[in-house]
């Protein structure tokens, strides 16, 4: 079978959700957009509902009408976008809650449904989605007369402790809810990290709990695996791959794996990345193509009938690091075309 592998440890999810939640007296929400960061909303989803999550947060309602579906009634599903033109139906019938980003929204939201929970999203200096300071000001009173379900806000420097933006983002903040009712909300993975100040009722971890930085603990839960197709010897002065990039200056054995750009490894890491043959580590030669990769197996005394890229060796900021990238993007990459396995369930 030259299908990759993905591997993902639904356990090992649970755990750095459950220290992620740990580390703050809060109560910690669940960042599930983007299909759980590509690995898989439908399994990623339950694994946090059933470790004690309970408030999901989406990017769009159409992600949160298919994770209604996945959890049934009961959890609240925030949904970033907020309150968009054509959305009420889906809001409606999956019993979303909107993060309200404008006076616009606002108005759509309480007129096509009246009485319908919604939540207050807040720009604190990210100048992404949001109510600014004058807008807040103008709608505060009516808004919080329908008790918000939440009030949040998002970091934009939180992954660097020592950015002077982190503190003025928590000062606007405050300035706009102090003795406010509502929970708040303002950390995501990194803000946890900053400390108990950007806690607040709510908090709202995505990377970390599959397993990327800023959380530098968290377990590893992606793991990809490539099966080899074909192995051969190459020549002093013979080269591999488009655009002869790569020349043999030695005798070496390359082995051709089955997985390439279209499965979200990224053709930026071509000449950067390596896999792991058990503890040997193999070198990629010359270019990633869309569905077939290079690697130096010389120094592996059998050939393996698979190599590692994702896993104990290597996590996805390593990865990130060959494409000049984030785990984030690495994650979100990964593609359909795997055989996925979810351990730990
Ligand atoms: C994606 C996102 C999160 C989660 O962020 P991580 O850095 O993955 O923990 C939280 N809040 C908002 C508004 C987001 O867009």
């Amino acid at each position: 079978m030259a299908q990759a592998r993905l591997t993902i440890d639904l356990a090992a999810l649970r755990a750095n959700w459950r220290s992620l939640a740990d580390m703050a007296q809060a109560e910690a929400g669940a960042v599930v957009k983007a299909d759980a960061y590509g690995l898989g909303l439908s399994q990623v989803a339950p694994a946090l509902a059933a470790e004690g999550a309970r408030r999901f947060f989406v990017a769009i309602a159409e992600e949160g009408a298919e994770l209604r579906r996945i959890l049934g009634p009961g959890p609240e599903i925030c949904v970033f976008s907020g309150h968009m033109a054509g959305d009420a139906g889906l809001i409606r019938d999956a019993q979303l809650t909107p993060m309200i980003n404008s006076i616009d929204q606002m108005l759509r939201h309480v007129e096509s449904l009246p009485g319908h929970g919604f939540g207050i999203q807040l720009d604190s200096g990210m100048n992404r989605l949001g109510m600014e300071p004058a807008e807040w000001s103008a709608l505060r009173d009516i808004a919080l007369s329908q008790h918000p379900a939440l009030i949040m806000s998002h970091l934009a420097c939180a992954d660097e402790p020592d950015h002077p933006m982190n503190a003025r983002q928590l000062q606007a903040f405050r300035q706009m809810t102090d003795g406010i009712e509502a929970p708040r909300s303002l950390s995501a993975t990194g803000g946890v990290l900053l400390g108990p100040d950007f806690h607040f009722e709510v908090t709202r971890p995505g990377i970390g709990v599959y397993g990327g930085l800023p959380f530098v603990d968290a377990r590893p839960v992606a793991f990809v695996d490539l099966p080899v197709i074909q192995v051969r010897d190459v020549e002093p002065g013979e080269t591999v791959g488009y655009g002869n990039t790569w020349t043999a200056e030695r005798p070496t054995r390359v082995a051709t794996v089955a997985a390439g750009y279209a499965d979200g490894i990224l053709r930026t890491m071509s000449h950067k990345a390596h896999l792991w043959a058990g503890e040997t580590r193999c070198e990629v030669l010359g270019r990633i193509s869309m569905d077939l990769i290079g690697v130096d197996v010389t120094a592996v005394a059998e050939t393996p009938e698979s190599l590692e890229l994702l896993g104990r060796h290597q996590s996805v900021d390593t990865l990130a690091d060959w494409a000049g990238s984030i785990g984030y993007e690495i994650l979100t990459s990964l593609g359909a075309r795997y055989a996925r396995t979810y351990t730990g369930a």
